[in-house]
């Protein structure tokens, strides 16, 4: 039974479930978004992957193998828990899609496994990524040390000091951590240093991104590879209540992928309410947020046209959130059109919601959630649901690596 819902053949081959209004132009747009910006010599690498990408992972040995580590690695599927003490509190009825209960502890090592077998295919011996908090250079790192590949995450210095155990993590697993010491040696200058790798190993190597980011086609292979979120809420959610469309999605985002993930499956059915939450951090009015929808404009960052925070010359400005993993300056550029398109409702989150969030999930259910997940789970103190609502909130990872903060604050 389970076999058959975490296939991603109905991506390829079904109309049922295939997300028809909002995929992808051939030249990689969603709207005004999206595209690939990218240096002349990064063409032939962003070509190859565009006019492969499709045909490898539609190929049955492909999704044989990606359904096989998603079951037997991962541990998919997970569950879609029905949150009885906190749909009593907040009076209305709530699941949990567990994907804090992944190896790796988030949804991050969905598409890590994804583009580490699509790397193969394309018979690359190399793996480069970057990382701010180290949890896609963790995910990067566990799937390379799982296949033999030799891996590269590059990480800002200033990020490499205050991640100390993830980028432990990392060497453990035999990948090398190099530091971006330009800038303000944060992610975006990973990225940078990352973007210079590729440029300079254009044959041996594969760029790994962690997010629905980056030049077309990425942002659409890794919606692909995180849609088994929505594709098991669907079967799961019919299971539990004999209906598989909730009335409410909701996800935080920071580049925006545990977000396309859970919504996916319901972008066709506008019967389903999706809520995605960006980080505020101190408030929007401030300059310390992350909130690129609601105080950012459209630009060019990290290769396509999205919503980004910058300043009117367009340099870059610092995001910040407390949550390392919504702390992006930017958005995929698919969010930026259902924002544009007002399919989903794009809310913000400051790190008092979350952190409240956080405790307040702990204590209710027994379950620590990251604090980027807790930014979704704040929505239930911000939004008034109905008595026989629905509610599916996307848990995306587990708390362990935020107990330092959490703790701080108690
Ligand atoms: C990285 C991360 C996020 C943010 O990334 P998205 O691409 O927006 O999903 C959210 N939650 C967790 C647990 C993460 O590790």
């Amino acid at each position: 039974m389970y076999d058959k819902l975490i296939t991603i053949n109905d991506l390829m081959t079904s109309n049922k479930l295939k997300m028809n209004n909002y995929k992808v132009n051939e030249q990689g747009f969603y709207g005004e978004y999206g595209g690939a910006f990218v240096p002349e010599m990064l063409y032939p690498n962003v070509e190859e992957l565009k006019n492969k990408y499709l045909q490898i992972i539609g190929t049955d040995d492909f999704k044989q193998q990606f359904n096989e580590l998603l079951k037997n690695y991962v541990g998919r599927p997970n569950p879609l828990y029905f949150a009885k003490r906190l749909s009593e509190k907040y009076q209305t009825n709530i699941y949990l899609k567990r994907e804090d209960l992944n190896h790796t502890g988030s949804h991050k090592v969905n598409n890590a496994i994804g583009q580490i077998l699509l790397a193969k295919h394309l018979g690359k011996k190399r793996i480069i990524a970057e990382t701010g908090a180290g949890q896609h250079g963790v995910a990067t790192a566990t799937v390379c040390a799982l296949m033999n590949l030799q891996c590269v995450v590059y990480m800002g210095e200033v990020d490499i000091e205050r991640q100390a155990p993830n980028v432990s993590r990392m060497k453990m697993l035999g990948a090398e951590v190099r530091a971006a010491k330009s800038g303000s040696r944060t992610l975006k200058d990973a990225t940078n240093e990352a973007i210079r790798d590729w440029i300079n190993n254009p044959e041996d190597t594969y760029y790994l991104i962690g997010s629905v980011v980056g030049p077309h086609p990425y942002p659409d292979m890794v919606a692909r590879f995180q849609s088994v979120i929505s594709e098991e809420i669907r079967i799961q959610l019919k299971e539990q209540t004999g209906n598989e469309k909730p009335d409410y999605v909701i996800a935080c985002v920071g580049g925006g992928s545990n977000a396309m993930g859970a919504f996916y499956h319901f972008l066709d059915d506008l019967s389903v309410k999706l809520i995605a939450t960006e980080a505020a951090g101190m408030g929007i009015d401030t300059d310390e947020t992350a909130a690129s929808l609601k105080v950012g404009s459209p630009g060019i960052i990290h290769g396509s046209r999205t919503y980004l925070m910058q300043t009117d010359d367009g340099q870059i400005i610092e995001p910040y959130s407390i949550s390392a993993g919504l702390d992006y300056p930017g958005i995929g550029p698919i969010h930026a059109h259902l924002n544009d398109t007002k399919r989903v409702d794009y809310m913000s989150v400051t790190d008092k919601e979350a952190l409240d969030a956080g405790f307040m999930l702990t204590k209710v259910e027994g379950i620590i959630p990251a604090l980027e997940s807790a930014h979704a789970i704040a929505v239930l103190e911000k939004k008034k649901f109905k008595k026989d609502d629905i509610v599916v909130i996307n848990l995306s990872g587990r708390g362990d690596k935020d107990l330092a903060t959490y703790i701080d604050k108690l």
